[in-house]
């Protein structure tokens, strides 16, 4: 039998879970004697998650399962290399899931299409709200795309956010109305996170949460509709 696993790949935010940080936060969430990532980042080599893995000294056939957030190059960049290498099994909401595994081109500024090429992945299973994977709850939250999730630890009160929200000095914002399939949607779905008992949120960018989320997610829901919704 393999030697249990004591720890999870990244920097330790708590017991069991690591964050792989960089322009988007990775993070790893040890569920018995396999390792759950959550998001992969841009590299098509999945460089950042598979040197986090190395260093923490974890093998990366230890990869149990890949959660995306969404289908947002920067978050799945990845997939297609650990599928390959580790045969984790991906899985995404069913909205999403077309833009993960090349059926439907993802739009992208043309910027970032320039200096980006997307490497589809087979998506092994296709997620809804309300679902649970492990322990952690799958909740739809669309608005930045149409298949937006986040994954709610309800015993240990984590929410990894995916882009949902994203922390920024302290407070919590949205992403750029420019990224979101539909900002008024992504702005209604934060109703759906205030209903959550929340002790820590996990942002794919900013920092980390660990106090009043709450307060500070009533704060973007007064300011929201001024600062996303009009001009
Ligand atoms: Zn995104
Ligand atoms: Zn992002």
């Amino acid at each position: 039998m393999a030697t249990a696993l004591t720890t999870t790949p990244g920097v330790r935010v708590e017991e069991g879970v690591g964050r792989i940080p960089g322009f988007v936060n990775i993070y790893t969430f040890l569920e018995g004697e396999r390792i759950v990532l959550i998001d992969t980042g841009f590299s098509p080599k999945a460089k950042s998650v598979v040197k986090a893995f190395q260093a923490s000294k974890v093998p990366l056939t230890r990869l149990g399962r890949v959660l995306l957030t969404h289908h947002h190059v920067d978050h799945m960049g990845g997939a297609a290399q650990l599928l390959q290498s580790t045969g984790a099994p991906i899985s995404c909401h069913a909205e999403d899931a077309p833009f993960v595994d090349g059926r439907v081109k993802a739009p992208m500024p043309r910027i970032m299409r320039l200096f980006m090429k997307v490497h589809p992945a087979a998506v092994a299973s296709m997620l809804s709200d309300g679902d649970l994977v492990g322990p952690l709850q799958v909740i739809h939250t669309p608005g930045h795309t149409p298949g937006e999730v986040v994954f709610y630890h309800p015993g240990r009160k984590i929410l990894f956010a995916g882009d949902s929200l994203r922390e920024q000095k302290g407070k919590l914002i949205l992403p750029a109305a420019r990224f979101a399939s539909n900002i008024a949607q992504a702005v209604s779905s934060l109703q759906r996170l205030q209903r959550l008992d929340v002790a820590l949120m996990l942002p794919g960018h900013g920092e980390p949460i660990g106090t009043d989320f709450s307060g500070l997610l009533d704060d973007l829901v007064r300011r929201a509709p001024d600062e996303y919704l009009r001009g």
